[in-house]
């Protein structure tokens, strides 16, 4: 494992200072590949604190350009990026931020055909997407692959969070076992969002990421925390394999 520079322990300092994470955490931190799925209201906050952390390796998933609408919450991008795609606005953010962080563009949404392909040169996995079939592809090879998927969503005023492990308890797919009807998904631009609300759980995604990288404290796994912004109130509901989900099924419920 390469040792840090002196520049790196500066910039690093009160990381290092942590004697949970100290040089050796600091440097599985940089030794790490982060896939975040999604450039928008969640990607934004995942990738941006991952790159300040020192995440060494971000893979960033998007296939849209930014617009205008988007830059109520979508922090890593700007009014100077506006029509430009989100990879390469996101990249010039986070190497502005952090220049240890090596960016990886994917301009390309994930689906059947290139998910192992996408998935399998990383660790962890972020789903900041904002559609069912990307989840329901992202989960499938994050069950198949037996690697971590750090779960987000948002809706008007609410958000949700998890941590799927494979072997460890349930899937998406044992949340939630069918896409809805397409009149029941609001299209991207048709829901009002609070601009602030995908900060906080994009957070709390990458929160769960750098400790999954560190193995330290406990994981948000086999529950999911649901934050109400509009009556400031936190959550959690205990999940368990579904009897019916056809990954988990063989699965014994350990929780
Ligand atoms: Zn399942």
């Amino acid at each position: 494992m390469t040792k840090l520079t002196q520049i790196q322990r500066n910039r690093y300092k009160r990381h290092i200072m942590l004697s949970e994470i100290g040089e050796s955490g600091q440097e599985k931190l940089l030794q790490a590949k982060v896939l975040v799925v999604g450039l928008g209201g969640l990607g934004s906050p995942v990738a941006y604190y991952l790159a300040a952390s020192g995440v060494g390796t971000l893979g960033i998933a998007d296939s849209d350009r930014v617009d205008i609408t988007n830059l109520q919450r979508q922090i890593l991008h700007s009014s100077d990026t506006i029509g430009i795609l989100k990879t390469e606005s996101a990249r010039r953010t986070l190497k502005n931020l952090n220049p240890d962080v090596k960016i990886i563009k994917h301009n390309e949404r994930l689906t059947t055909e290139n998910a192992r392909q996408l998935v399998s040169d990383y660790d962890i996995i972020v789903d900041a997407c904002d559609n069912f079939e990307t989840r329901y592809v992202m989960n499938d090879i994050c069950y198949e692959l037996d690697k971590p998927l750090v779960h987000g969503s948002i809706f008007q005023f609410e958000g949700r969070t998890t941590v799927f492990i494979p072997e460890q308890g349930p899937c998406y797919r044992c949340l939630y076992p069918e896409r809805p009807p397409e009149d029941l998904i609001p299209g991207d631009n048709e829901i009002g969002l609070l601009g602030v609300l995908p900060g906080v759980i994009g957070t709390i995604q990458a929160t769960e990421t750098i400790k999954l990288i560190l193995g330290i404290g406990t994981f948000l796994a086999k529950r999911m925390l649901i934050y109400d912004a509009l009556n400031m109130d936190f959550q959690e509901i205990e999940l368990k394999v579904s009897p019916e989900c056809p990954l988990c099924k063989e699965k014994k419920d350990i929780s």
